[in-house]
């Protein structure tokens, strides 16, 4: 299938028409409204919706919101049925209801270099999770040795902690280095100071569509039901704090202080072609964590950084989202079984994405080892951890005959840690 918007059709373009994921963007001075890419259009919804050519199914209109919430908690009928109707208007060969009529078209797309992203849901709660194994392998042999390397929950649990909706944000919004509280090694007394290691952490995001009910466990079909999307997701990692602090609460201030997300959420649907099981089971899931089909994805995914003035980003690790041990729909049921209620816009990491090999490391600790084996950019320079300056890059997408299901990019430069009235703040 292809469209009558030519971009769209070239075969690395992130959003053929067999994506459409949404997103929320504004024009010079007008009010951010859902939209949906194509091609190198952003698709304005509440346009459509307004002249009747887009209808969600609920009483009232959803698309003229600076968030996607109000659609998502329609669920599933209602994604489908959109879906349906936008792809009928832009296949080529499909309804010209739009594309015969140019006033209309002209109102309706938007070059996405003239558009500005915002937060496409407003984030109700988030949740990190810790379930590539890898990843948990290798932070575990560098943290406790290699025979402790996995917690003796780890195949049982999809392990996480309750992190802050209210900082994260959307790629492109600039992070300040954190500061806080870390105890050098050896040293018998903490310090305050701005983080010395800071760090990426290469997720995705599963986005919750519609909501459950508090004491009300949800099965692992019904979850992956609950889902709406899937966004790429940078959990920011301050590894000085988190390691004076973690125990035994886990993560708090080291990783609260920013997440960035990608602005375009690629629906399940999208994605339904490229489900994938997870791997075998080392020990036997209590049975309310079975899947009963493939419930992650073969998405490829990549990390880059770019100093400061240097001309072009280095890759820094290629891995994929089918190295997850845990899917989000098991994550998500093991997060309301106990009674929790999930929230149209909750968002779930799913922990850092990490691969066999260095190649595929999803984190600078992993990819440094701890900070003990710098790696050296294109440019030259040397890195154990993100310094000021540094942008990082996410990008993902799911390969398909012709065709890539992509997610874009989530991007974000590290600033200065904030001036702060104490003396010893300095690393
Ligand atoms: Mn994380």
């Amino acid at each position: 299938m292809t469209s009558w918007i030519e971009t769209a059709n070239a075969p690395h373009c992130h959003f053929p028409i067999q994506n459409l994921p949404y997103g929320v963007f504004a024009r010079n001075g007008e009010e951010p409204r859902c939209g949906v890419a194509l091609g190198d259009m952003v698709v304005d919804m509440a346009v459509l919706e307004s002249v009747g050519l887009l209808k969600a199914g609920g009483t009232d209109t959803v698309f003229d919101k600076p968030a996607l919430n109000d659609f998502m908690g329609l669920g599933k009928t209602s994604w489908d049925s959109i879906r349906e109707q936008l792809t009928s208007l832009f296949a080529k060969g499909g309804n010209d209801a739009l594309s015969g009529n140019d006033i209309l078209k002209s109102k309706t797309l938007v070059p996405m270099s003239a558009a500005q992203m915002f937060l496409p849901f407003t984030v109700s709660e988030y949740t990190d999770f810790y379930a590539g194994k890898q990843h948990a392998m290798n932070i575990g042999t560098i943290l406790r040795g290699a025979e402790n390397a996995l917690p003796p929950n780890w195949l049982h649990i999809p392990i996480g902690y309750n992190g802050r909706a209210s900082t994260v944000v959307v790629s492109g919004t600039d992070i300040k280095r954190p500061l806080g509280q870390t105890r050098a090694p050896g040293a018998q007394v903490p310090s305050f100071k701005a983080c010395a290691r800071l760090d990426i952490e290469l997720e995705m995001g599963a986005v919750v569509g519609t909501p459950g009910t508090m004491g009300q466990p949800i099965t692992v079909q019904e979850a992956d039901d609950m889902i709406f999307g899937y966004v790429l997701l940078n959990d920011w990692s301050a590894r000085d704090i988190q390691g004076w602090e973690y125990q035994p609460l886990g993560p708090f201030q080291a990783k609260a202080f920013a997440t960035s997300i990608s602005p375009w959420v690629v629906t399940k649907a999208a994605l339904e072609s490229f489900r994938a099981n997870t791997p075998e089971r080392e020990k036997e899931l209590l049975p309310y964590l079975n899947e009963p089909g493939p419930m992650i994805y073969d998405i490829d995914l990549q990390a880059y950084i770019q100093p400061e003035g240097a001309d072009k980003a280095t890759l820094l690790c290629h891995t994929n989202y089918n190295r997850m041990y845990y899917s989000a729909a098991q994550q998500l049921t093991h997060h309301a079984i106990g009674g929790c209620k999930m929230n149209t816009g909750d968002l779930l990491g799913s922990g850092t994405i990490s691969g066999p090999g260095k190649s595929e490391f999803g984190s600078l600790m992993e990819l440094t080892w701890g900070g003990t084996e710098p790696i050296t950019l294109d440019s030259g320079e040397s890195r154990r951890f993100i310094e000021d300056g540094d942008t990082l890059t996410l990008t993902g997408w799911a390969q398909g005959d012709g065709f890539r299901i992509g997610f874009g990019e989530c991007t974000g430069k590290i600033l200065p840690a904030p001036d702060f009235p104490v003396s010893d703040i300095k690393a």
